[in-house]
């Protein structure tokens, strides 16, 4: 989690984590409005200072409620995005693109792979069985942290009222929502947004590009309308040239939004008729430059004449910004993920690590191909049958000896640098894209739904508003193999996981 105060403004070349990428091709010379989720889009936050509150928040309302819970402590590594909690069992997974799960947390403690096997081996995740909930955005590391914490107090039996893990899991959810729903924490943060936010200079001028190449700019949010105001305000005036505030950025501001509601249903709009949120229901269609409340995406395409396929819509919730749009309107859909620098940063910095990896794996390989063809020779031999390699029973045990005793040096070679991988950005975790030797479930969500990902707005300004983003041609396996040898996933689908 990033600990400055400001995004450090970039010069030429940017980061590799900085770039924009592609799943399917996206013209932005074809896009005529770009619609901007706030919270962890437009506006970055610091989510292990805005989480510990949000948790230490829920805790003091259960305190209240005489629960046990006073030597609980926040811990925002303890959960990432894209995990799994399972509401049947009390436990956190990480599952593959497959939905099967690769690593799993019971309580605090993870599983062994034993037991997790063993829990698991009949178990897919799926996310639309209400067992499962994903942690779709930074928003949950507080839940995730919590109820994972409060599994082990009801195991100890701490908990009488509670009825289960599932009971826990919806407790637990009501709590973080009341804080989100109640004044007090927007308040705070409202009060002293320089240490929530993390400013990024670089996103006004974004905006204003796409401005000026005439796209029309939509803010979707879910926040109410004094806490977007105040957030905005902060994060971009600052940024803009004198006199231009944030509301001229945008040809509508749409605030309480409602997503994924917002995308599937219709509700009306309300007109905000005053900076202290007065409203009055709206008449007539959408008039630019006016801030609403509430409202549907079906009314937005319409009043503005545009189609699905002329909006992107950018935004860091998996779900309720990028799923649902895409799957329902087909918006052209951008998630930003923000731990997308720190997961590029550790990838490149193993760069050397998995050379050596694959190098090894390569050579495993091989001695395997070797020892198979002298174990069926030798099964010949002894069997009479079919062709034979000319060598004795004596040559071929030594060769079978002289492969085994390799491989035994290897694996020990090996495994260490194929734990070292796959601790990479979180030691319990991992990387958020990988899960064991796959990509992860919130890897293939990425895939499914966001047409381009990126770690924040302000990457938009390097790309430029004219950028034509082309999809990579997809691999298959048998697609004839890259150079290097065999990947490293291979190595680690050898440590059982990991
Ligand atoms: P957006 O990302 O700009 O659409 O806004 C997200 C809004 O949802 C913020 O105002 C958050 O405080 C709010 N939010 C995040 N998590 C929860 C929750 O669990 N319950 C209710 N509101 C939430
Ligand atoms: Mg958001």
């Amino acid at each position: 989690m990033t600990d400055e105060t400001a995004f450090p403004t970039t010069s030429s070349p940017l980061p590799r984590g900085r770039g924009v990428f592609c799943n399917r091709t996206l013209n932005f010379r074809a896009l005529r409005a770009i619609g901007y989720d706030m919270d962890y889009t437009l506006v970055g936050y610091r989510a292990d200072v805005f989480e510990r509150r949000v948790y230490e928040m829920a805790l003091e309302s259960f305190l209240v409620d005489g629960w046990p819970v006073q030597d609980l402590v926040f811990d925002s590594e303890m959960v990432a995005r894209g995990l799994v909690i399972d509401t049947e069992l009390g436990n956190l997974v990480k599952a593959n693109r497959f939905g099967f799960v690769k690593r799993a947390m019971h309580g605090t403690q993870a599983l062994d792979f034993a037991m997790q096997r063993e829990v698991y081996t009949h178990a897919l995740v799926d996310l639309a069985d209400h067992r499962w909930v994903f942690l779709n955005t930074l928003f949950s590391l507080s839940e995730g942290c919590l109820y994972a914490q409060m599994v082990e107090l009801l195991d100890q039996g701490k908990l009488p009222q509670v009825k289960g893990y599932e009971d826990l899991y919806r407790r637990v959810r009501a709590k973080i929502d009341t804080q989100h729903l109640e004044g007090k924490l927007k308040e705070e943060i409202a009060a002293a947004p320089e240490r929530y936010v993390v400013l990024d200079p670089e996103a006004a001028l974004a905006l204003m590009d796409q401005r000026a190449a005439g796209k029309k700019l939509l803010l979707i949010t879910n926040s109410e309308w004094s806490f977007t105001r105040r957030m905005m305000s902060y994060a971009y005036d600052r940024f803009l040239p004198e006199g231009m505030t944030w509301r001229e950025l945008f040809d509508l501001v749409i605030v309480s939004a409602r997503k994924p509601d917002f995308f599937t249903e219709r509700a009306p709009f309300f007109e905000v008729v005053s900076d202290d949120g007065l409203l009055r229901p709206m008449t007539g269609p959408l008039k630019t430059g006016v801030a609403y409340l509430g409202g549907c995406a079906v009314q937005v395409e319409q009043d503005l004449g545009i189609s699905g396929e002329q909006i992107l819509y950018v935004g860091d919730h998996m779900f309720g910004d990028v799923h649902v749009s895409k799957r329902l309107l087909r918006w052209r859909t951008a998630l930003v993920l923000h731990e997308l620098e720190a997961e590029v940063t550790a990838l490149e910095s193993f760069k050397d690590a998995e050379l050596v990896l694959a190098a090894r794996m390569e050579e495993k390989e091989a001695l395997e191909a070797r020892l198979s063809q002298a174990r069926i020779a030798m099964q010949r031999l002894r069997g009479g049958y079919g062709p034979t390699q000319n060598l004795t029973a004596k040559e071929l045990e030594a060769n079978i000896q002289e492969c085994r005793e390799r491989l035994s040096t290897l694996d020990p070679e090996i495994a260490p640098l194929a734990r070292a991988s796959s601790e990479l950005t979180n030691g319990r975790w991992g990387l958020l894209t990988r899960a064991g030797n796959d990509k992860s479930h919130l890897a293939r969500q990425v895939e499914r739904y966001a047409d381009v990902y990126t770690s924040r707005v302000s990457n938009f300004l390097h790309a430029t508003p004219y950028v034509y983003f082309r999809s990579p041609r997809g691999s298959l396996p048998h697609d004839p193999s890259s150079p290097g040898g065999p990947p490293l996933s291979a190595a680690l689908s050898e440590l059982g996981d990991v």
